[in-house]
């Protein structure tokens, strides 16, 4: 396996940083996790746009013009020889000194990763998958935009390791008003009557990529899509629930803090959204060539 690192490809066992990069001292970064499909890199424009904003957004100025960073990328699934792929990019802040401040590291490091990913085992997209709502709460966005893909994850991690201690695979991140507002890596959609339901991002999630193109493809489909805040409730009494996400795709949700939801199976409107959104997949992004 070759990495992409600050320009040059290396074997993974090369691919090394210093323990003075911020990166892993504090966090200090931004990242994405991007999808490419038989040879197309799944809205990389989107991922990239998203990238250089998270980074905008945390004053890391990103070494390379965007061009160059979708060269980049595209280069390292080439060099792999790989067309089905989950590519993570990393942007961390460099070296520094052992303090906080970012101005003490000269030059931010570039790492491309293509690899697999498999979030949540195949069977669960089958049958779906069961979620708690987890008592560590999102991020606020007065704290921290949560639209920035930045290195922090830990009250993510938290959440995850509540929802692994109740025996499921995932968990429901409130925020401090007890909105639902994601999972801890992925976007969250209820369905009732035909409508769907997801909550706006400036309640604390990240503007998913995924989330972005359910929408449209749902709009397409003639649903009706709001942004819009909602509790537990909302979900307990839905027809349909579904997660989103680069590497979970789309999966749907059948049970919510021990109680069924809709029927206890994926719903319909999940299984067209799933057949649609693979039907784009293999087209909507850049190609390898
Ligand atoms: N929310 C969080 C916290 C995430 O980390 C992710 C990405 N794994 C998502 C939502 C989904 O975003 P995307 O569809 O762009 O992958």
């Amino acid at each position: 396996m070759l990495i992409y690192l600050n320009g040059k490809f290396v074997e993974k066992e090369d691919a090394k940083v210093s323990v003075f990069d911020h990166g892993l001292l504090y966090g200090d970064g931004v990242f994405e996790g991007i999808r490419s499909y038989d040879g197309c890199i799944f809205k990389l424009d989107e991922h990239l746009e998203r990238l250089y904003n998270s980074a905008k957004y945390i004053v890391l100025k990103i070494p390379l013009e965007y061009e160059e960073m979708k060269k980049a990328v595209i280069e390292t699934v080439k060099v792999n020889k790989l067309k089905n792929v989950y590519i993570r990019l990393l942007v961390t802040r460099g070296d520094g000194t052992l303090g906080l401040a970012p101005w003490t590291c000269d030059t931010p490091n570039v790492i491309i990763i293509a690899d697999t990913i498999e979030l949540y085992p195949k069977e669960y997209y089958e049958k779906g998958l069961k979620v708690i709502t987890a008592s560590t709460r999102r991020t606020g966005v007065d704290a921290f935009n949560a639209r920035v893909k930045s290195l922090n994850y830990l009250n993510n991690i938290l959440a995850k390791i509540e929802a692994k201690i109740a025996g499921v695979l995932e968990a429901f991140m409130l925020n401090s008003e007890g909105y639902i507002v994601e999972c801890t890596g992925d976007n969250v959609f209820i369905v009732k009557n035909n409508t769907l339901y997801t909550p706006p991002v400036y309640q604390g999630a990240l503007r998913g990529i995924t989330r972005d193109c359910v929408m449209e493809i749902a709009e397409k489909l003639g649903y009706r899509v709001v942004e819009q805040p909602f509790t537990r409730f909302e979900v307990y009494i839905a027809d349909e629930c579904f997660l989103t996400g680069t590497a979970a795709e789309i999966i749907p949700v059948i049970q919510a803090d021990d109680r069924q939801i809709g029927d206890g199976k994926p719903g319909k409107t999940t299984k067209k959204l799933i057949t649609e959104f693979h039907k784009i997949t293999k087209t909507d992004g850049t190609m390898i060539c």
